[in-house]
């Protein structure tokens, strides 16, 4: 690539999409070249990163000509003809759905699921399909059939998990945008690993139909960017009441519509900001550091920061792996080689079809899943268990809304330290668990969190968690847009690192 070509590459692949949205109206360029552009990337970092489970190029070049049709008519919304990419959790009609799993490696959806369907009704180019954790299970994207994910920054380390190609992706400069689900962390931490920014939505506010499930009442769909102001466009074109989920909020607020015809987050008034003291004991030093700095800034825009108590964390993770373990056993027996899935071959009895099609089928990390979650909810163990989790869940919760009753927004750790190695805790399932400790209390409650990039240990990203009360995702996206006004960390690349 000579000097040019690679500044070019450079810049395309870093704007935001306001910048991307404003020369694709301005006929500077159209949505088939700058689609073909990061097809182009992708293909030249798949072998290094192995962000991609599916690279759909027809359908991409497909929909960036309808895309120009619509900008030349003047029909163009925010995001028509900016190219995204989609975690393979998300059933995609006539495209493979994988969930990382061998059990759905040939699996292609007859229906669209919602948050897709409206993502693609606005204009925006799905390039493909990201990897990640077989059934979203996994903090370090080390648990997919289709190989692990490498993090842009750090090509021996984990991108964190389970939306790991996402997280890659974005960080990669492979697309401006991407979605995500979080059950107990799996949008933050990645976004604190890869150095983006990740939103999980409070649960219920973007649809779930079309989502394969893991953990029902925890599960999320949200979104990965470079900008919070990117963050919140997508966000809000995914949210909103959706009839085909039982559990979708039937709740409609002013700002998701400003923020959906691309009006971008307001400056917040000072906000009284909390952080959780019991966050804190044992946090590593240089993680503090940059949490500390973040507090300073923040209190330098105006704002105020105090620290409250969250008495009942400790618990959370346990509470988490049982209620998270136990709804997976039940989600996933539908996987029987009969009416979904892989199929055993040369099962002589219907038995044998079952367990042949779901021990082939399934990896370690999920069928320990299955086992636990089952044991979980068995007879006498039903209330040790799976009645002890719930009881942990309310009083977490609780502690929560305590809080909130005197501060707006919190503000925490995301992950105990920065992206470690790949195979650095495959051996030991109890300590990759522990990677979770400050993202499953906030799954628990059901509560709308972000990460944004907050500064560097060893050279490699750290993001800082904010977590707002239920609904208040605006009071998220405001307070991040007005961090990042005032700080670089979200435009550091990590491009040595992947086109060396
Ligand atoms: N790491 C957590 C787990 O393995 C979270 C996963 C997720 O949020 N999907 O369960």
């Amino acid at each position: 690539m000579n000097e040019y070509a690679e500044l070019l590459n450079h810049e395309l692949s870093r704007a935001d999409v306001r910048t991307l949205a404003a020369a694709l109206r301005a006929g500077d360029l159209s949505s088939f070249e700058l689609t073909q552009h990061f097809l182009k990337r992708i293909e030249q970092q798949q072998s290094r990163l192995n962000t991609f489970i599916t690279i759909d190029v027809e359908g991409a070049l497909a929909a960036a000509k309808s895309a120009d049709i619509k900008i030349r008519n003047g029909e163009a919304q925010p995001l028509t003809g900016i190219p995204w990419v989609c975690k393979d959790v998300f059933c995609t009609s006539g495209l493979r759905t994988t969930c990382g799993s061998r059990m759905l490696s040939g699996f292609v959806a007859p229906y669209e699921s919602t948050a897709t369907s409206r993502i693609r009704a606005s204009g925006a180019v799905m390039l493909g399909k990201t990897n990640m954790d077989e059934f979203a299970m996994g903090s370090s994207n080390e648990n997919s059939f289709f190989g692990p994910v490498a993090n842009p920054w750090d090509l021996s380390r984990v991108p964190g998990g389970s939306s790991g190609g996402s997280a890659a992706a974005v960080a990669a400069g492979q697309a401006p945008l991407a979605t995500g689900t979080d059950t107990g962390g799996s949008i933050r931490q990645p976004a604190s690993f890869c150095g983006v920014v990740g939103l999980k939505p409070t649960y219920g506010r973007v649809s779930r139909y079309g989502m394969i499930a893991f953990a029902s009442s925890l599960d999320q769909g949200g979104v990965f960017a470079r900008s919070v102001e990117d963050c919140s466009t997508l966000f809000a074109t995914m949210a909103g009441f959706d009839p085909l989920d039982s559990t979708s909020a039937a709740r409609e607020d002013d700002w998701l519509d400003a923020l959906r015809n691309g009006v971008p987050p307001s400056s917040p008034s000072p906000l009284r900001l909390g952080m959780p003291r019991q966050y804190f004991n044992g946090l590593r030093g240089d993680a503090e550091e940059c949490l500390e700095a973040a507090r300073k800034t923040l209190e330098s825009l105006g704002h105020t920061v105090t620290e409250v108590d969250l008495p009942h964390s400790r618990p959370a993770i346990p509470a988490y792996y049982v209620i998270s373990g136990a709804e997976a056993s039940a989600n996933l027996s539908r996987f029987d080689g009969v009416r979904y899935g892989r199929r055993a071959e040369d099962a002589v009895d219907l038995r044998t079809l079952y367990v042949q099609s779901r021990t082939d089928g399934f990896g370690t990390e999920v069928k320990r899943r299955i086992l636990t979650g089952t044991y979980a909810l068995s007879v006498g163990y039903y209330e040790a268990y799976y009645q002890k989790a719930q009881r942990i869940r309310r009083l977490i919760q609780q502690d929560f809304l305590t809080a909130f009753a005197d501060v707006d927004v919190l503000l925490a750790p995301t992950t105990p330290g920065p992206a470690f190695r790949r195979e650095e805790l495959t051996h030991d399932p109890v300590a990759m668990y522990q990677q979770d400790i400050y993202t499953t209390p906030v799954s628990l409650a059901g509560l709308p969190a972000m990460t944004l990039p907050c500064g560097f240990i060893e050279g490699l990203p750290y993001g800082m968690q904010l977590i707002a009360p239920h609904f208040r995702e605006d009071l998220l996206l405001s307070l991040g847009v007005h961090f990042q006004q005032s700080t670089d960390w979200h435009r550091q690349t990590a491009d040595a690192a992947v086109l060396s």
